[in-house]
């Protein structure tokens, strides 16, 4: 780092799990571009001034997690259509006008779907949960072309919510709630079946959002896709895979939607594969 550096970064409540540190410096090492990307903890009620802070050091973009992908709307001068349908933002950046932001887990979503050749508008999309990053899955769907989204949750006026505040996005798609009950029905004719819980997830890995007895019921053929990341693959996947179905796992998205990010910060094409290699080397070291 010299005087020159420019500043990117990430923040989030808690921060310290965060991997994207390793994924965009590994990138902006392997590019010799003159930018460091650091982890910065913002706890909600700091957000505010967080970000004006940000502006009055010339912060040039940054990584949003959880919690404040939704609040953080409000700070922006700008917002991606894409986001605006969402209601979530992970990716800013400065401009002339003030702070822009968008929300690149789309991309990362839809990269590894886009070598499936799939007939997208005639698949049924099945998505388990109904929290931040499903948004992005229904977004990534519609944006796929599929017609016909399912929404599993198991929490009935959250997902009529869900549902409800899709009815103004541009998305043309007929989206419907559905209780976990529904699944025996719902997986049988599913083109791809999305887990947006965090069922499954290290350290729970012998858990699968579907039991033995729902597994049976996803078709050959159908992609099941496992936002999880850790472990890879999961107990889902597994079992979805020696049922005939095709695995994706969480990697990629991540990876994507990073390298989506770090594409617009420094408007130059971002090196994905250096960005998966280091946080597969991260992922197996620690
Ligand atoms: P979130 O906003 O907390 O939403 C989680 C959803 O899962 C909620 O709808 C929640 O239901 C449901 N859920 C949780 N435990 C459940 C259970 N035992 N039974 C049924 N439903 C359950 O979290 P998120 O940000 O959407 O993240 C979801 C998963 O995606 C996490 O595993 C995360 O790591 C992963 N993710 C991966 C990427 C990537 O780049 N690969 C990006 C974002 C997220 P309620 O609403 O009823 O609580």
């Amino acid at each position: 780092m010299r005087g020159t550096t420019r500043l990117l970064g990430v923040i989030g409540d808690p921060i310290q799990h965060s991997l994207s540190p390793v994924m965009h410096n590994a990138a902006i090492a392997d590019l010799g571009v003159d930018y460091v990307y650091l982890p910065f903890h913002v706890k909600p009620s700091d957000l505010t001034p967080a970000i004006k802070g940000f502006e009055a050091i010339g912060v040039q973009g940054f990584s949003i997690t959880l919690p404040h992908k939704q609040t953080i709307l409000p700070l922006l001068t700008r917002i991606s259509e894409t986001a605006q349908a969402i209601g979530a933002v992970n990716t800013v950046w400065w401009t002339d006008q003030g702070w822009s932001g968008t929300n690149t887990d789309v991309e990362g979503f839809i990269a590894p779907l886009k070598s499936e050749q799939r007939d997208w508008a005639n698949l049924t999309a099945v998505i388990l949960g109904n929290g931040g990053a499903a948004r992005a899955v229904v977004a990534g769907c519609a944006l796929l072309g599929c017609q016909q989204i399912r929404v599993v949750g198991r929490n009935a006026p959250k997902l009529s919510q869900f549902v409800e505040s899709w009815q103004q996005s541009p998305f043309t798609m007929t989206l419907t709630a559905h209780p976990w009950a529904d699944l025996p029905t719902l997986l049988p004719e599913a083109g791809l079946v999305v887990n947006a819980t965090p069922i499954g997830m290290a350290p729970q890995t012998a858990q699968s959002p579907l039991s033995a007895d729902l597994i049976g019921h996803l078709t050959a053929g159908a992609i099941a896709y496992d936002l999880i990341y850790t472990p890879r693959p999961t107990r889902f996947l597994e079992e979805a895979q020696a049922q005939g179905a095709a695995p994706i796992d969480g990697l990629e998205m991540l990876v994507q939607q990073g390298a989506a990010a770090l594409q617009i910060w420094l408007q130059q094409p971002a090196p994905a594969d250096i960005m998966r290699a280091a946080l597969l080397d991260h992922l197996a070291h620690r």
